[in-house]
């Protein structure tokens, strides 16, 4: 079954720790792609703004030299993989057998206070940004706090719809999401969470969001982390996957649910161990979802909302 994934950490983790993408000792290589199917993964260079104080580097400067990197490792494994501009590119790399890589930003603080950077790193091929990681900034407030979006986020979110870049709601707070939801043009999305009613987490989402997210043709990625998936929880376990897949599909509709591994910004002991037991998961939803429910959630819905 090809594999859509819409988050990881992996272009960050690597740069940081100067690895390399084809092969490394991560949750995700290149390698371990290939032979688990994949179709397509959205990279996130993620910020961290703490970390880029301690580093002294502005937000947008981490984001530059993660791009490098990540620009670098395209062109070192163009055999293996595509960076995609346009929609159309997914369908032609899968054709030359090529994974597809989408470049994400995890953090508006890359933007500052400028739209004029959505433009820039819209040309650098960034389809998607999550508003906010866990601290506040100028877009808005994470998933920790009572409120919402800032004028500026509002301003953000119509110019991402304008440009054609997906809103993506993971991290922000609940009043963020219902302002992002209302102000959007588009379906918007939540590349990496789960459900609250299954783990009580600010960064999953009540049965309200995901019934509103399904309404407006949104998308919402399964989060592989032990403590979105159990409170407490020790370890991932496939049949915590299942748990929340189920929830999610009967809260927002069998076209909402994808998958949204968080694999390299997650940690703790994981089932299936990393990208390579991808087809593990299948397996596992594959008892409760038949095969074209299956296809919807490893790829079809992902590439819906991407295409849109
Ligand atoms: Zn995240």
């Amino acid at each position: 079954m090809r594999i859509f994934d819409l988050h990881c950490d992996t272009i960050t983790v690597c740069e940081e720790e100067h690895k390399k993408l084809r092969k490394n000792n991560l949750h995700v290589d290149l390698e371990r792609m290939k032979k688990a199917d994949s179709f397509a993964q959205c990279f996130a260079i993620y910020i961290d703004q703490k970390k880029c104080e301690s580093t002294h580097l502005t937000a947008y400067e981490k984001y530059k030299k993660s791009l490098k990197y990540f620009q670098t490792e395209m062109s070192e494994n163009k055999d293996m993989i595509a960076q995609v501009f346009k929609s159309s590119e997914l369908k032609k790399n899968f054709q030359s057998g090529k994974i597809s890589a989408i470049l994400t930003v995890e953090g508006g603080e890359v933007i500052g206070e400028d739209l004029n950077i959505l433009d820039e790193i819209y040309s650098d091929g960034v389809k998607l940004i999550t508003l906010t990681w866990n601290y506040e900034n100028a877009i808005g407030y994470p998933h920790s706090s009572e409120n919402g979006l800032k004028q500026f986020g509002f301003e953000v979110v119509e110019k991402m719809n304008d440009l054609g870049m997906l809103v993506d709601v993971s991290h922000l707070s609940d009043k963020g999401f219902y302002d992002a939801l209302s102000v959007s043009k588009k379906p918007i999305i939540a590349t990496h969470s789960c459900a609250r009613s299954i783990c009580n987490h600010t960064r999953n989402m009540t049965d309200d969001m995901l019934h509103a997210l399904g309404v407006n043709g949104g998308v919402v990625g399964l989060n592989f982390f032990r403590s979105f998936l159990i409170k407490d929880g020790k370890k991932s376990s496939l049949d915590m996957v299942l748990k929340h897949a189920k929830h999610i599909v009967n809260c927002a509709g069998i076209d909402a649910l994808a998958l949204g591994s968080d694999f390299d910004g997650i940690d703790g002991e994981i089932e299936w161990k990393d990208y390579s037991g991808m087809q593990t998961v299948v397996d596992t939803l594959g008892t409760c979802f038949n095969e074209e429910e299956l296809e919807k959630i490893c790829y079809k819905n992902a590439y819906r909302i991407f295409a849109q």
